[in-house]
């Protein structure tokens, strides 16, 4: 069986099992695997799964580290045997980091006199000592000024400095760069960041092409930041992510972190696919930002609803459109609130902290966009507002930006076919969309059948394969996921129930028992909504007493009179109503004193 049949009928089965949640399964299919065939390259696997699933339990690290100079003895390729030798060394810092268990054997109970064992021992009298500080925080004092970490901070750089890789989502403002200098200065050696943004701090930061250039070159830790655009097609960025896989292999840099600010469980495994890391530790901040409040304003017409948003708030608020003509028409009309009004096209970002509300002019297409450019607001902590104005036609708006992002088969054929006849690049482009157009070029491309001539000219190569060779599945995979995306964001502008669970739910967070929305336009409507309906309850019970004062009914009766006996204007507001939920009411409102029954079983008007 060669490399890529183990990985199709073990590895990539047992990694999802790992991913999954599903360990065990995971573990007994590369066991599996490795008895049957007794490879090498399973023997790495199954290594690095029992370091993933137990890093902290000596014997199963042991075994690891078994398995591991095996596979260093028996892998294919020098790649292999480098992986596995890197694995080696980290599984034996592991092991020397594991807690130790050498009190074990001496906590068993002495023979003969269990009982005296087991009575609790009295409490050796000593001088309370403060706890011994703590390194990491010391450390972060001294770097940062910071007196303690933020959540899942210490957790991912304490994972790189025990030799892990590890993928972070990190939400906007959970304070990513932190983590990539704090772990930069405690590594022993170069840190890369691969990454689109500007240099910063004490990290070699670098484009992908960049990183491609770097040669021997000894790195310590390697962070690809914005890990998710690897997941993305349709920009050129990702083009040169692509290999990124093979280059992160010939670096073989000590541990890699992938950072993302959002990212799906499923965005998640593709990560850790497509950079080819070996089990590494998953930590994924949380998306609820309590200081937000989430709402969606139905509308046919942006620009009232928008007005409205403005006048009930003070502060700084940010409107975003899709289209740039968009843009320029509201902060025209908008020219009056130029101060404390900004009105941006795209995904450029906003640098102020004290923006009081984002508002969306239309929905974006999908809750990854919506939920970075929303949390703009509100980054100082204090209470803000995320607002979508949504009409029922912006749904049209994206499916047809998803159809010409991502070209089907017979599209490519076609301006195949254009550029073998040589027409000229704008008659190509303008055949089905400038769009549609220049991603068929860059696949026709990037698979070896046509190539640029000149510049804006291409033609087709001399060594052209044949045609049926054409793959247009990556284009194919993009646009279902797109959709799906979009998806997301129509069940979150549609919500019935909460948003912020609907949102929360699509980036695979869980909220604990007891957790409550922090507001959003739902659970305030469903709030209000059965606060009244109670109020008009409780105040038809009150008038009913009033009306049926002075006869001797039972709470049963009572209630039953309620409904069917009193008049309507204490019938109406009961319509639909149980007896059951009538007598609830009656009852609370005896407890409280706001009707009373008196010595002779009368109800009466309370005295409050
Ligand atoms: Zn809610």
């Amino acid at each position: 069986m060669d490399w890529s049949q183990l990985n199709s009928k073990y590895v990539l089965p047992a990694r999802r099992h790992l991913l999954g949640g599903r360990a065990a399964q995971g573990e007994e299919m590369l066991r599996q695997g490795l008895e049957e065939t007794g490879d090498g390259w399973l023997a790495y696997q199954l290594a690095e799964a029992l370091l993933f699933i137990s890093p902290e339990d000596p014997p199963r690290i042991e075994e690891a580290c078994r398995l591991l100079e095996l596979a260093v003895g028996k892998v294919a390729g020098d790649l292999h045997r480098r992986l596995a030798e890197t694995a080696l060394d980290r599984a034996r810092a592991m092991l020397a980091l594991a807690p130790k268990r050498e009190g074990r054997p001496q906590t068993m109970l002495p023979a003969g006199d269990p009982v005296r064992a087991a009575r609790p021992r009295p409490r050796p009298v000593v001088e309370e000592e403060p706890p011994p500080p703590d390194p990491m925080v010391e450390k972060l004092k001294s770097l940062f000024g910071f007196e303690s970490f933020r959540p899942g901070q210490r957790e991912t750089i304490e994972t790189l400095l025990k030799g892990r890789s590890a993928v972070a989502v990190m939400p906007p403002g959970s304070g990513k760069s932190l983590v990539v200098e704090f772990a930069a200065k405690s590594v022993d050696g170069a840190t890369v960041v691969v990454s689109g943004a500007s240099a910063k701090g004490a990290v070699l930061q670098v484009t992908v092409e960049e990183f491609a250039q770097l040669q021997g070159e000894r790195i310590a830790l390697l962070v690809i930041d914005e890990a998710d655009r690897l997941c993305e097609w349709g920009h050129r960025l990702t083009r040169a992510y692509a290999p990124m896989r093979e280059l992160i292999g010939r670096s073989a840099p000590g541990v890699v972190l992938a950072l993302t600010a959002v990212a799906t469980p499923r965005v998640r495994a593709e990560i850790i696919e497509r950079l080819g890391m070996a089990a590494p530790h998953v930590q994924v901040g949380s998306f609820d930002r309590r200081n937000l409040v989430w709402s969606v304003i139905e509308t046919r017409d942006r620009m009232t609803a928008l007005r409205t948003v403005l006048a009930e708030r003070t502060g700084a608020v940010v409107v975003r459109t899709q289209r740039r003509s968009d843009a320029e028409a509201v902060a025209a009309a908008l020219k009056e609130e130029a101060a404390r009004v900004q009105v941006i096209a795209g995904d450029a970002p906003v640098d102020r902290r004290d923006v009081r509300a984002v508002v969306h002019w239309q929905m974006p297409a999908s809750l990854e966009q919506y939920y970075v450019e929303a949390t703009e607001a509100g980054r100082d902590g204090e209470p803000a507002n995320a607002v979508i104005l949504h009409d029922a036609d912006d749904k049209g708006f994206h499916r047809t930006a998803i159809e010409q992002t991502y070209p089907d088969r017979s599209v490519v054929v076609e301006v195949l076919d254009a550029v073998i006849e040589r027409r000229p690049l704008e008659a190509i482009l303008s055949m089905r969309g400038t769009a549609r157009g220049s991603a068929s070029l860059e696949l026709l491309e990037a698979q070896g059948f046509i190539r640029a001539a000149a510049p804006g000219q291409w033609e087709e190569r001399a060594d052209a394969p044949n045609r049926n060779r054409l793959d247009t599945g990556e284009f194919d995979r993009r646009r279902r996921q797109a959709e799906e995306r979009l998806r997301a964001m129509e069940r979150y502008v549609e919500a019935r129930g909460c948003r912020r669970m609907e949102m929360l739910a699509w980036f695979g967070e869980r909220p604990a028992a007891g957790w409550q929305c922090a507001g959003c336009d739902r659970c305030r409507a469903a709030r209000e909504g059965s606060a009244s309906d109670a109020g008009v309850v409780r105040q038809a019970v009150v008038m009913g007493v009033r009306e049926l004062e002075g006869r001797r009914f039972s709470i049963n009766e009572m209630s039953r009179a309620m409904l069917f006996l009193a008049p309507p204007h204490v019938t109406r507001p009961l319509k639909g109503k149980s007896e059951a939920e009538v007598r609830d009411v009656i009852n609370a409102l005896l407890r409280e004193g706001a009707i009373e029954l008196d010595g002779k079983g009368q109800f009466v008007r309370g005295k409050r």
